[in-house]
Protein backbone atom coordinates (compact mmCIF):
# COMPACT_ATOMS: atom_id res chain seq x y z
CA UNK A 1 0.00 0.00 0.00
CA UNK A 2 2.89 2.66 0.70
CA UNK A 3 4.21 3.69 -2.89
CA UNK A 4 7.30 5.72 -0.78
CA UNK A 5 10.37 7.31 -3.45
CA UNK A 6 12.74 4.39 -4.19
CA UNK A 7 16.27 5.28 -2.37
CA UNK A 8 18.21 6.15 -5.50
CA UNK A 9 14.89 7.99 -6.52
CA UNK A 10 14.76 11.65 -6.57
CA UNK A 11 11.18 13.41 -5.71
CA UNK A 12 10.18 14.28 -9.28
CA UNK A 13 10.16 10.99 -10.53
CA UNK A 14 8.49 9.57 -7.52
CA UNK A 15 5.72 12.42 -8.01
CA UNK A 16 5.58 11.46 -11.81
CA UNK A 17 5.48 7.60 -10.71
CA UNK A 18 2.77 7.79 -7.78
CA UNK A 19 -0.03 5.96 -8.23
CA UNK A 20 -2.70 5.35 -5.02
CA UNK A 21 -3.21 1.76 -4.20
CA UNK A 22 -5.99 1.73 -2.48
CA UNK A 23 -7.88 -1.70 -1.54
CA UNK A 24 -11.79 -1.64 -2.20
CA UNK A 25 -12.11 -3.55 1.02
CA UNK A 26 -10.24 -1.88 4.19
CA UNK A 27 -10.12 -1.54 8.00
CA UNK A 28 -8.11 0.99 9.78
CA UNK A 29 -7.86 -1.95 12.52
CA UNK A 30 -6.20 -3.89 9.80
CA UNK A 31 -3.71 -2.06 8.56
CA UNK A 32 -2.66 -1.02 12.15
CA UNK A 33 -1.98 -3.23 15.03
CA UNK A 34 -4.25 -6.18 13.31
CA UNK A 35 -1.29 -6.11 10.48
CA UNK A 36 1.78 -5.36 12.66
CA UNK A 37 0.82 -8.13 15.15
CA UNK A 38 1.50 -10.62 12.37
CA UNK A 39 4.21 -8.92 10.80
CA UNK A 40 5.71 -8.26 13.90
CA UNK A 41 4.45 -9.47 17.18
CA UNK A 42 6.52 -8.30 19.24
CA UNK A 43 7.88 -5.05 17.96
CA UNK A 44 6.90 -2.02 20.15
CA UNK A 45 3.93 0.01 19.06
CA UNK A 46 2.95 2.07 22.52
CA UNK A 47 5.56 3.50 25.22
CA UNK A 48 2.86 5.02 27.77
CA UNK A 49 4.88 7.83 29.60
CA UNK A 50 2.92 8.94 33.09
CA UNK A 51 3.65 12.47 34.61
CA UNK A 52 6.14 10.93 36.98
CA UNK A 53 8.18 9.21 34.45
CA UNK A 54 7.08 5.75 34.71
CA UNK A 55 6.93 3.72 31.29
CA UNK A 56 4.27 1.08 30.09
CA UNK A 57 5.29 -0.31 27.15
CA UNK A 58 3.13 -2.38 24.21
CA UNK A 59 3.74 -4.67 21.58
CA UNK A 60 1.84 -4.52 18.57
CA UNK A 61 0.34 -8.36 19.82
CA UNK A 62 -0.40 -7.33 23.11
CA UNK A 63 -2.51 -3.85 21.32
CA UNK A 64 -4.53 -6.52 19.05
CA UNK A 65 -5.01 -8.94 21.49
CA UNK A 66 -6.55 -6.23 24.20
CA UNK A 67 -8.38 -4.30 21.22
CA UNK A 68 -10.16 -7.43 20.52
CA UNK A 69 -11.38 -8.15 23.63
CA UNK A 70 -12.51 -4.67 24.39
CA UNK A 71 -13.88 -4.97 20.63
CA UNK A 72 -16.00 -8.33 22.15
CA UNK A 73 -17.10 -6.11 25.26
CA UNK A 74 -18.51 -3.75 23.32
CA UNK A 75 -20.46 -5.99 21.06
CA UNK A 76 -21.56 -7.73 24.13
CA UNK A 77 -22.84 -4.59 25.38
CA UNK A 78 -25.00 -4.16 22.19
CA UNK A 79 -23.12 -1.62 20.62
CA UNK A 80 -21.87 -2.73 16.74
CA UNK A 81 -21.55 -0.94 13.21
CA UNK A 82 -22.30 2.13 12.62
CA UNK A 83 -22.97 3.41 16.31
CA UNK A 84 -21.01 6.22 17.11
CA UNK A 85 -18.34 6.03 20.59
CA UNK A 86 -17.24 8.56 21.98
CA UNK A 87 -13.33 8.66 23.18
CA UNK A 88 -13.05 10.91 25.68
CA UNK A 89 -9.65 10.35 26.85
CA UNK A 90 -6.27 11.73 26.72
CA UNK A 91 -3.17 10.43 24.98
CA UNK A 92 -2.76 7.02 26.60
CA UNK A 93 -3.10 3.15 26.12
CA UNK A 94 -6.69 3.20 26.75
CA UNK A 95 -7.35 5.79 23.85
CA UNK A 96 -5.36 3.69 21.11
CA UNK A 97 -6.96 0.26 22.47
CA UNK A 98 -10.63 2.03 21.96
CA UNK A 99 -9.81 2.91 18.27
CA UNK A 100 -8.53 0.11 17.62
CA UNK A 101 -11.42 -1.90 19.56
CA UNK A 102 -14.20 0.85 17.63
CA UNK A 103 -12.80 0.06 14.03
CA UNK A 104 -12.79 -3.06 14.41
CA UNK A 105 -16.55 -4.13 15.11
CA UNK A 106 -17.21 -1.21 12.37
CA UNK A 107 -18.27 0.95 14.69
CA UNK A 108 -17.51 4.96 14.51
CA UNK A 109 -14.92 6.65 16.74
CA UNK A 110 -15.81 9.90 18.11
CA UNK A 111 -12.84 11.52 19.47
CA UNK A 112 -13.53 14.00 22.16
CA UNK A 113 -10.97 16.77 23.77
CA UNK A 114 -10.38 15.78 27.86
CA UNK A 115 -10.84 19.18 28.39
CA UNK A 116 -14.08 19.82 26.58
CA UNK A 117 -16.57 21.33 29.44
CA UNK A 118 -19.83 20.11 29.50
CA UNK A 119 -21.23 22.51 26.59
CA UNK A 120 -18.70 21.26 24.25
CA UNK A 121 -19.23 17.76 25.52
CA UNK A 122 -22.81 17.95 25.03
CA UNK A 123 -22.89 19.98 21.63
CA UNK A 124 -20.73 17.06 19.80
CA UNK A 125 -22.45 14.19 21.84
CA UNK A 126 -25.90 14.97 20.80
CA UNK A 127 -25.20 15.93 17.11
CA UNK A 128 -23.88 12.68 16.49
CA UNK A 129 -26.04 10.86 18.45
CA UNK A 130 -23.33 8.82 20.07
CA UNK A 131 -24.61 5.73 21.67
CA UNK A 132 -21.33 4.89 23.89
CA UNK A 133 -18.55 6.86 25.59
CA UNK A 134 -15.17 5.74 26.79
CA UNK A 135 -14.22 8.23 29.72
CA UNK A 136 -11.33 8.88 32.02
CA UNK A 137 -12.25 9.07 35.30
CA UNK A 138 -11.50 13.05 35.67
CA UNK A 139 -14.13 13.86 32.78
CA UNK A 140 -17.13 11.28 34.30
CA UNK A 141 -18.67 14.42 36.07
CA UNK A 142 -18.74 16.76 33.11
CA UNK A 143 -20.27 13.77 31.33
CA UNK A 144 -22.94 12.56 33.61
CA UNK A 145 -23.98 15.98 33.71
CA UNK A 146 -25.09 16.29 30.34
CA UNK A 147 -26.31 12.67 30.07
CA UNK A 148 -30.16 14.13 29.64
CA UNK A 149 -29.16 16.51 26.52
CA UNK A 150 -27.88 13.20 25.00
CA UNK A 151 -30.72 11.01 24.31
CA UNK A 152 -29.00 8.45 22.50
CA UNK A 153 -26.21 8.15 24.97
CA UNK A 154 -27.31 4.57 27.00
CA UNK A 155 -23.58 3.41 27.84
CA UNK A 156 -20.39 4.87 29.78
CA UNK A 157 -17.47 3.48 30.22
CA UNK A 158 -14.58 4.54 32.54
CA UNK A 159 -11.30 3.61 32.27
CA UNK A 160 -8.97 3.88 35.35
CA UNK A 161 -9.55 2.20 39.58
CA UNK A 162 -12.54 -0.03 40.42
CA UNK A 163 -15.18 0.34 41.82
CA UNK A 164 -16.60 2.52 38.83
CA UNK A 165 -19.75 4.40 39.76
CA UNK A 166 -23.15 3.02 39.77
CA UNK A 167 -24.82 3.11 35.97
CA UNK A 168 -21.08 3.10 34.26
CA UNK A 169 -19.26 0.13 33.52
CA UNK A 170 -15.40 -0.29 34.14
CA UNK A 171 -13.21 -0.43 31.08
CA UNK A 172 -11.12 -2.83 32.61
CA UNK A 173 -13.38 -5.29 33.52
CA UNK A 174 -14.82 -5.40 29.98
CA UNK A 175 -11.46 -6.27 28.60
CA UNK A 176 -11.17 -8.86 31.39
CA UNK A 177 -14.66 -10.35 31.40
CA UNK A 178 -14.37 -11.30 27.53
CA UNK A 179 -12.53 -14.19 27.29
CA UNK A 180 -13.86 -15.83 24.25
CA UNK A 181 -12.27 -15.38 21.10
CA UNK A 182 -12.25 -11.88 20.02
CA UNK A 183 -14.16 -10.99 16.98
CA UNK A 184 -12.53 -10.97 14.00
CA UNK A 185 -11.73 -7.03 11.93
CA UNK A 186 -14.89 -6.11 10.48
CA UNK A 187 -14.46 -6.92 6.59
CA UNK A 188 -15.48 -3.12 5.94
CA UNK A 189 -15.14 -1.24 3.05
CA UNK A 190 -12.53 1.35 2.24
CA UNK A 191 -15.76 4.24 1.73
CA UNK A 192 -17.35 3.05 5.17
CA UNK A 193 -17.12 5.72 7.68
CA UNK A 194 -14.67 5.35 10.62
CA UNK A 195 -14.93 8.24 12.19
CA UNK A 196 -16.02 11.67 12.94
CA UNK A 197 -13.91 14.31 13.42
CA UNK A 198 -15.25 17.57 14.76
CA UNK A 199 -13.34 20.79 13.26
CA UNK A 200 -11.67 23.17 15.72
CA UNK A 201 -14.52 25.73 15.78
CA UNK A 202 -11.97 28.90 14.72
CA UNK A 203 -14.68 30.25 12.76
CA UNK A 204 -17.65 29.11 13.93
CA UNK A 205 -19.50 26.33 15.34
CA UNK A 206 -17.39 23.08 15.32
CA UNK A 207 -18.56 21.04 12.46
CA UNK A 208 -18.28 17.13 12.51
CA UNK A 209 -16.26 16.03 9.82
CA UNK A 210 -17.11 11.55 8.66
CA UNK A 211 -14.06 9.99 7.63
CA UNK A 212 -14.16 6.57 5.82
CA UNK A 213 -11.72 4.40 6.46
CA UNK A 214 -9.45 4.98 3.32
CA UNK A 215 -8.65 8.38 5.32
CA UNK A 216 -5.79 6.41 6.65
CA UNK A 217 -3.83 5.40 3.58
CA UNK A 218 -4.77 8.62 2.21
CA UNK A 219 -3.20 9.75 4.96
CA UNK A 220 0.32 8.46 4.36
CA UNK A 221 2.19 10.16 0.98
CA UNK A 222 1.23 13.38 3.61
CA UNK A 223 3.24 12.18 6.65
CA UNK A 224 6.33 10.44 4.80
CA UNK A 225 6.94 14.00 2.57
CA UNK A 226 7.60 16.51 5.96
CA UNK A 227 8.79 13.02 8.19
CA UNK A 228 11.48 12.05 5.34
CA UNK A 229 10.18 8.84 4.33
CA UNK A 230 9.99 6.62 7.10
CA UNK A 231 9.89 3.71 8.13
CA UNK A 232 13.71 4.07 9.26
CA UNK A 233 15.38 2.27 11.68
CA UNK A 234 14.96 3.03 15.12
CA UNK A 235 11.91 5.68 14.37
CA UNK A 236 10.02 6.28 17.08
CA UNK A 237 6.67 9.01 17.09
CA UNK A 238 5.28 11.97 19.45
CA UNK A 239 3.31 14.45 19.43
CA UNK A 240 1.99 16.67 22.08
CA UNK A 241 -1.18 17.26 19.65
CA UNK A 242 -4.26 15.39 21.73
CA UNK A 243 -5.33 12.22 19.59
CA UNK A 244 -8.93 13.64 19.63
CA UNK A 245 -7.63 15.98 16.97
CA UNK A 246 -6.87 15.16 13.06
CA UNK A 247 -3.33 16.38 13.70
CA UNK A 248 -2.54 13.89 17.00
CA UNK A 249 -4.68 10.73 15.25
CA UNK A 250 -4.26 10.86 11.38
CA UNK A 251 -0.32 12.88 11.18
CA UNK A 252 0.92 10.97 14.16
CA UNK A 253 -0.82 7.46 15.86
CA UNK A 254 -2.40 5.89 13.40
CA UNK A 255 0.00 6.91 10.52
CA UNK A 256 3.15 5.16 12.26
CA UNK A 257 1.13 2.06 13.18
CA UNK A 258 0.41 1.57 9.67
CA UNK A 259 3.77 1.85 9.03
CA UNK A 260 4.91 -0.65 12.06
CA UNK A 261 6.57 2.43 13.72
CA UNK A 262 6.23 3.37 17.79
CA UNK A 263 4.59 5.76 19.36
CA UNK A 264 5.21 7.03 22.59
CA UNK A 265 2.19 8.83 24.37
CA UNK A 266 1.69 11.01 27.79
CA UNK A 267 -1.11 12.45 29.21
CA UNK A 268 -0.47 16.46 29.05
CA UNK A 269 -2.62 18.62 31.11
CA UNK A 270 -0.90 21.39 30.11
CA UNK A 271 1.78 22.01 27.29
CA UNK A 272 5.00 22.84 29.05
CA UNK A 273 7.42 23.37 26.75
CA UNK A 274 10.79 22.38 28.80
CA UNK A 275 8.69 18.81 29.75
CA UNK A 276 8.37 18.45 26.16
CA UNK A 277 12.18 18.87 25.09
CA UNK A 278 12.99 16.60 28.23
CA UNK A 279 10.28 14.03 27.14
CA UNK A 280 11.38 13.78 23.09
CA UNK A 281 15.55 13.66 24.96
CA UNK A 282 14.83 10.94 27.29
CA UNK A 283 12.17 8.84 25.04
CA UNK A 284 14.81 9.45 22.43
CA UNK A 285 11.97 10.64 20.07
CA UNK A 286 12.83 10.72 16.18
CA UNK A 287 9.74 11.92 14.57
CA UNK A 288 7.67 14.78 15.77
CA UNK A 289 4.11 17.11 14.81
CA UNK A 290 4.71 20.10 16.78
CA UNK A 291 1.92 22.54 16.34
CA UNK A 292 3.17 26.50 15.57
CA UNK A 293 1.73 27.29 19.01
CA UNK A 294 3.58 24.46 20.29
CA UNK A 295 6.78 25.56 18.70
CA UNK A 296 6.27 29.50 19.55
CA UNK A 297 6.54 28.31 23.29
CA UNK A 298 9.24 26.14 22.91
CA UNK A 299 11.02 29.14 21.17
CA UNK A 300 10.82 30.53 25.30
CA UNK A 301 12.61 28.18 27.07
CA UNK A 302 16.30 29.60 27.43
CA UNK A 303 18.94 27.52 25.01
CA UNK A 304 20.93 26.14 28.17
CA UNK A 305 17.63 24.55 29.33
CA UNK A 306 17.00 22.50 26.36
CA UNK A 307 18.06 19.01 26.53
CA UNK A 308 21.99 18.53 24.13
CA UNK A 309 20.90 15.15 23.58
CA UNK A 310 17.79 15.40 21.19
CA UNK A 311 17.44 12.86 18.84
CA UNK A 312 15.07 13.76 16.39
CA UNK A 313 15.04 13.23 13.03
CA UNK A 314 12.19 14.55 11.47
CA UNK A 315 9.61 17.61 12.24
CA UNK A 316 6.25 18.79 11.01
CA UNK A 317 4.14 21.70 11.65
CA UNK A 318 0.95 22.55 10.21
CA UNK A 319 -2.20 23.58 11.21
CA UNK A 320 -1.72 27.00 11.44
CA UNK A 321 0.99 29.68 9.91
CA UNK A 322 4.40 28.59 10.33
CA UNK A 323 6.42 31.35 9.71
CA UNK A 324 10.51 31.74 8.94
CA UNK A 325 11.40 32.91 12.51
CA UNK A 326 10.33 29.27 13.89
CA UNK A 327 11.83 27.77 10.50
CA UNK A 328 15.19 29.48 11.96
CA UNK A 329 15.01 28.53 15.51
CA UNK A 330 14.41 24.90 14.69
CA UNK A 331 17.14 24.54 12.49
CA UNK A 332 19.20 25.61 15.15
CA UNK A 333 18.33 24.61 18.40
CA UNK A 334 16.09 21.10 17.24
CA UNK A 335 18.76 20.79 14.77
CA UNK A 336 16.31 19.49 12.19
CA UNK A 337 14.29 21.56 9.13
CA UNK A 338 10.79 21.81 10.47
CA UNK A 339 8.76 20.80 7.02
CA UNK A 340 5.45 22.71 6.74
CA UNK A 341 2.58 20.70 5.77
CA UNK A 342 -1.33 21.83 5.28
CA UNK A 343 -4.31 20.22 5.35
CA UNK A 344 -7.93 20.59 6.90
CA UNK A 345 -10.09 18.15 9.19
CA UNK A 346 -12.49 18.17 5.54
CA UNK A 347 -9.59 16.82 3.74
CA UNK A 348 -6.05 16.84 5.45
CA UNK A 349 -2.30 16.63 4.25
CA UNK A 350 -2.80 17.71 1.13
CA UNK A 351 0.70 20.35 0.86
CA UNK A 352 3.76 19.71 2.25
CA UNK A 353 7.82 20.20 1.70
CA UNK A 354 10.47 18.38 2.51
CA UNK A 355 13.39 20.53 2.98
CA UNK A 356 16.03 17.81 2.93
CA UNK A 357 14.88 17.00 -0.71
CA UNK A 358 12.97 19.38 -2.25
CA UNK A 359 13.57 22.81 -0.24
CA UNK A 360 10.24 25.61 0.38
CA UNK A 361 11.58 29.29 1.12
CA UNK A 362 10.37 30.86 3.54
CA UNK A 363 6.71 31.85 3.17
CA UNK A 364 5.66 28.93 0.94
CA UNK A 365 4.08 26.00 3.08
CA UNK A 366 5.05 23.47 0.44
CA UNK A 367 3.80 21.46 -3.21
CA UNK A 368 0.30 19.49 -3.48
CA UNK A 369 1.92 15.95 -2.11
CA UNK A 370 1.82 12.90 -4.53
CA UNK A 371 -1.71 11.69 -4.99
CA UNK A 372 -3.31 15.11 -4.41
CA UNK A 373 -4.98 17.66 -7.13
CA UNK A 374 -4.42 20.99 -5.74
CA UNK A 375 -5.56 24.07 -7.19
CA UNK A 376 -6.01 27.99 -6.53
CA UNK A 377 -9.78 28.68 -7.84
CA UNK A 378 -11.81 31.85 -8.45
CA UNK A 379 -14.88 32.51 -7.26
CA UNK A 380 -16.84 30.90 -9.95
CA UNK A 381 -14.76 27.71 -9.29
CA UNK A 382 -12.57 28.10 -11.76
CA UNK A 383 -8.79 27.68 -11.72
CA UNK A 384 -6.82 31.02 -11.50
CA UNK A 385 -3.08 31.14 -13.21
CA UNK A 386 -0.47 30.63 -11.02
CA UNK A 387 0.44 33.60 -8.88
CA UNK A 388 -2.86 34.86 -8.82
CA UNK A 389 -4.55 34.61 -5.11
CA UNK A 390 -7.37 32.30 -4.58
CA UNK A 391 -9.45 30.29 -3.02
CA UNK A 392 -7.69 26.94 -1.92
CA UNK A 393 -9.23 23.96 -3.34
CA UNK A 394 -8.85 19.89 -3.55
CA UNK A 395 -10.26 18.04 -6.55
CA UNK A 396 -12.28 15.06 -5.73
CA UNK A 397 -12.13 11.73 -5.56
CA UNK A 398 -9.39 12.19 -2.98
CA UNK A 399 -9.03 9.39 -0.47
CA UNK A 400 -8.18 12.19 2.48
CA UNK A 401 -11.46 13.73 1.60
CA UNK A 402 -14.41 13.53 4.15
CA UNK A 403 -17.38 11.56 3.28
CA UNK A 404 -19.63 14.27 4.53
CA UNK A 405 -20.54 16.74 7.59
CA UNK A 406 -22.42 14.66 9.87
CA UNK A 407 -25.89 15.48 10.17
CA UNK A 408 -25.17 19.13 8.03
CA UNK A 409 -26.29 18.49 4.15
CA UNK A 410 -26.42 22.52 3.42
CA UNK A 411 -23.04 22.98 5.42
CA UNK A 412 -21.54 19.81 2.94
CA UNK A 413 -23.25 20.88 -0.22
CA UNK A 414 -21.88 24.32 0.32
CA UNK A 415 -18.32 22.97 0.98
CA UNK A 416 -17.93 21.84 -2.77
CA UNK A 417 -18.21 23.39 -5.92
CA UNK A 418 -17.45 21.97 -9.50
CA UNK A 419 -16.72 18.89 -7.86
CA UNK A 420 -13.51 20.45 -5.94
CA UNK A 421 -13.49 21.12 -2.48
CA UNK A 422 -13.38 24.12 -1.14
CA UNK A 423 -10.56 25.05 2.00
CA UNK A 424 -12.33 28.52 2.89
CA UNK A 425 -8.59 29.49 2.66
CA UNK A 426 -7.15 31.83 0.67
CA UNK A 427 -3.86 31.85 -0.80
CA UNK A 428 -1.26 31.39 -3.92
CA UNK A 429 0.73 28.71 -6.25
CA UNK A 430 3.76 30.17 -7.59
CA UNK A 431 5.51 29.25 -10.66
CA UNK A 432 7.56 26.85 -9.09
CA UNK A 433 4.36 24.88 -7.73
CA UNK A 434 4.85 26.21 -3.97
CA UNK A 435 1.75 27.68 -2.20
CA UNK A 436 1.29 30.28 -0.30
CA UNK A 437 -1.23 30.65 2.74
CA UNK A 438 -2.96 33.87 2.87
CA UNK A 439 -5.34 33.29 5.60
CA UNK A 440 -8.36 32.16 5.85
CA UNK A 441 -11.14 33.72 3.83
CA UNK A 442 -12.89 35.48 6.68
CA UNK A 443 -10.09 37.10 8.32
CA UNK A 444 -8.43 38.34 4.99
CA UNK A 445 -8.66 42.17 5.53
CA UNK A 446 -9.34 44.60 2.78
CA UNK A 447 -7.71 47.82 3.38
CA UNK A 448 -7.33 50.60 1.10
CA UNK A 449 -8.44 48.48 -2.24
CA UNK A 450 -6.07 46.13 -1.41
CA UNK A 451 -6.46 42.54 -0.02
CA UNK A 452 -4.34 41.58 3.20
CA UNK A 453 -2.99 38.29 4.38
CA UNK A 454 -2.55 38.40 8.49
CA UNK A 455 -0.34 35.72 8.17
CA UNK A 456 2.65 37.67 6.92
CA UNK A 457 2.17 40.74 9.14
CA UNK A 458 2.33 38.00 12.02
CA UNK A 459 5.19 36.25 10.81
CA UNK A 460 7.03 40.03 10.44
CA UNK A 461 5.92 40.91 13.91
CA UNK A 462 6.88 37.47 15.69
CA UNK A 463 10.56 38.05 13.77
CA UNK A 464 10.65 41.41 15.98
CA UNK A 465 12.20 40.13 19.27
CA UNK A 466 10.14 41.78 22.04
CA UNK A 467 6.94 39.76 20.45
CA UNK A 468 6.07 36.27 21.63
CA UNK A 469 2.99 36.11 19.97
CA UNK A 470 1.15 38.39 17.67
CA UNK A 471 -2.56 38.26 16.22
CA UNK A 472 -3.47 40.60 13.08
CA UNK A 473 -7.18 41.22 12.12
CA UNK A 474 -9.17 43.84 9.90
CA UNK A 475 -10.86 46.55 11.94
CA UNK A 476 -13.49 48.07 10.02
CA UNK A 477 -13.01 52.26 9.36
CA UNK A 478 -14.89 54.76 7.55
CA UNK A 479 -12.25 55.37 5.05
CA UNK A 480 -10.18 52.38 4.21
CA UNK A 481 -12.80 49.51 4.80
CA UNK A 482 -10.92 48.07 7.15
CA UNK A 483 -7.51 48.86 9.12
CA UNK A 484 -4.76 46.36 9.87
CA UNK A 485 -5.35 46.10 13.93
CA UNK A 486 -2.11 44.01 15.54
CA UNK A 487 -3.18 42.26 18.86
CA UNK A 488 0.64 41.65 20.10
CA UNK A 489 2.35 39.58 23.67
CA UNK A 490 5.38 40.73 24.29
CA UNK A 491 8.54 38.56 25.20
CA UNK A 492 9.21 37.38 28.28
CA UNK A 493 10.70 40.51 30.55
CA UNK A 494 9.22 43.22 27.62
CA UNK A 495 6.90 46.09 28.93
CA UNK A 496 5.00 47.02 26.02
CA UNK A 497 5.06 50.85 26.01
CA UNK A 498 3.80 53.74 23.18
CA UNK A 499 7.29 53.61 21.46
CA UNK A 500 7.39 50.29 21.11
CA UNK A 501 4.04 50.35 19.46
CA UNK A 502 5.98 52.99 17.16
CA UNK A 503 9.07 50.17 16.34
CA UNK A 504 6.84 47.46 15.88
CA UNK A 505 4.76 49.66 13.40
CA UNK A 506 8.16 50.70 11.19
CA UNK A 507 9.51 47.37 11.37
CA UNK A 508 6.24 46.26 9.22
CA UNK A 509 6.67 48.94 7.20
CA UNK A 510 9.83 48.79 6.67
CA UNK A 511 9.84 44.92 5.58
CA UNK A 512 6.24 44.72 3.91
CA UNK A 513 4.99 47.46 2.60
CA UNK A 514 3.60 50.53 3.71
CA UNK A 515 0.01 49.68 3.39
CA UNK A 516 0.24 46.34 5.89
CA UNK A 517 1.53 48.45 8.66
CA UNK A 518 -0.57 48.11 11.80
CA UNK A 519 -1.89 51.39 12.37
CA UNK A 520 -3.37 50.27 15.62
CA UNK A 521 -1.34 47.76 18.01
CA UNK A 522 -2.77 46.44 21.21
CA UNK A 523 -1.06 44.98 23.85
CA UNK A 524 -2.26 41.87 25.45
CA UNK A 525 -1.33 39.10 28.03
CA UNK A 526 -2.99 36.49 25.42
CA UNK A 527 -4.68 35.46 22.74
CA UNK A 528 -7.93 33.92 22.01
CA UNK A 529 -7.55 30.32 21.47
CA UNK A 530 -8.98 26.91 20.46
CA UNK A 531 -7.93 24.04 22.19
CA UNK A 532 -5.61 23.22 19.52
CA UNK A 533 -4.23 26.08 20.27
CA UNK A 534 -5.09 28.15 17.01
CA UNK A 535 -5.64 31.79 17.25
CA UNK A 536 -9.75 32.98 16.84
CA UNK A 537 -9.07 36.36 15.09
CA UNK A 538 -12.97 36.09 14.73
CA UNK A 539 -13.13 36.75 18.39
CA UNK A 540 -10.66 39.75 18.55
CA UNK A 541 -13.42 40.94 15.48
CA UNK A 542 -16.10 40.51 17.49
CA UNK A 543 -14.26 42.50 20.10
CA UNK A 544 -13.41 45.15 18.44
CA UNK A 545 -17.53 45.33 17.12
CA UNK A 546 -17.86 45.28 20.39
CA UNK A 547 -16.07 48.00 21.50
CA UNK A 548 -17.09 50.15 18.37
CA UNK A 549 -20.88 50.10 18.86
P1 LIG B 1 -13.38 25.47 11.83
O1 LIG B 1 -13.43 24.84 10.49
O2 LIG B 1 -14.33 24.87 12.80
O3 LIG B 1 -13.42 26.96 11.83
P2 LIG B 1 -10.52 24.96 11.77
O4 LIG B 1 -10.64 25.25 10.32
O5 LIG B 1 -9.46 25.68 12.54
O6 LIG B 1 -11.93 25.13 12.50
P3 LIG B 1 -9.11 22.51 11.46
O7 LIG B 1 -9.70 21.62 10.44
O8 LIG B 1 -8.50 21.90 12.67
O9 LIG B 1 -10.25 23.42 12.00
O10 LIG B 1 -8.01 23.43 10.82
C1 LIG B 1 -7.77 23.53 9.45
C2 LIG B 1 -7.35 24.93 9.09
O11 LIG B 1 -6.10 25.27 9.69
C3 LIG B 1 -7.11 25.14 7.62
O12 LIG B 1 -8.29 25.31 6.90
C4 LIG B 1 -6.24 26.40 7.63
O13 LIG B 1 -7.02 27.56 7.82
C5 LIG B 1 -5.39 26.18 8.87
N1 LIG B 1 -4.08 25.61 8.48
C6 LIG B 1 -3.74 24.31 8.37
N2 LIG B 1 -2.45 24.17 7.99
C7 LIG B 1 -1.95 25.41 7.82
C8 LIG B 1 -0.68 25.95 7.44
N3 LIG B 1 0.36 25.16 7.15
N4 LIG B 1 -0.56 27.28 7.37
C9 LIG B 1 -1.59 28.09 7.68
N5 LIG B 1 -2.81 27.66 8.07
C10 LIG B 1 -2.99 26.33 8.15
MG1 LIG C 1 -12.12 24.79 8.93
Amino acid sequence: MLDAPRPDEAIAEWRARFRWQIPARLNIAAQTAGLWAHQAPDRTALIHVEEDGSRKVFSFAEIDRLAGRLAAGLLHLGIGRGDRVGICLSQSPEAALAHMAIYRIGAIALPLFTLFGPEALAYRLADSGTRAVIVDPGRLDALMSVQADCPDLARVIVTGPEPVPAGTIAFDRLIRDATGTPPAILDTAADDPAVIIYTSGTTGNPKGALHAHRVLPGHLPGVQMPHDFPPRPDDLFWTPADWAWIGGLFDVLLPAWAMGIGVVSQRMRKFDPEAALRLMATERVRNTFLPPTALKLMRGVPRDRVPADLTLRSVGSGGESLGSELLDWGREVLGVPINEFYGQTECNLTVSCNQRIEPSPPGAMGRAVPGHEVLIVDEAGQTVPDGETGEIAVGAPDPVMFLRYWNNPAATEAKFRNGRLLTGDMGRRDADGLFHFMGRADDVITSGGYRIGPAEIEDCLIRHPAVAMAAVIGKPDPVRTEIVKAFVVTAPGVEPSDDLARALGAHVRDRLAAHEYPREIAFVTELPMTATGKIMRRVLKQREATIGD
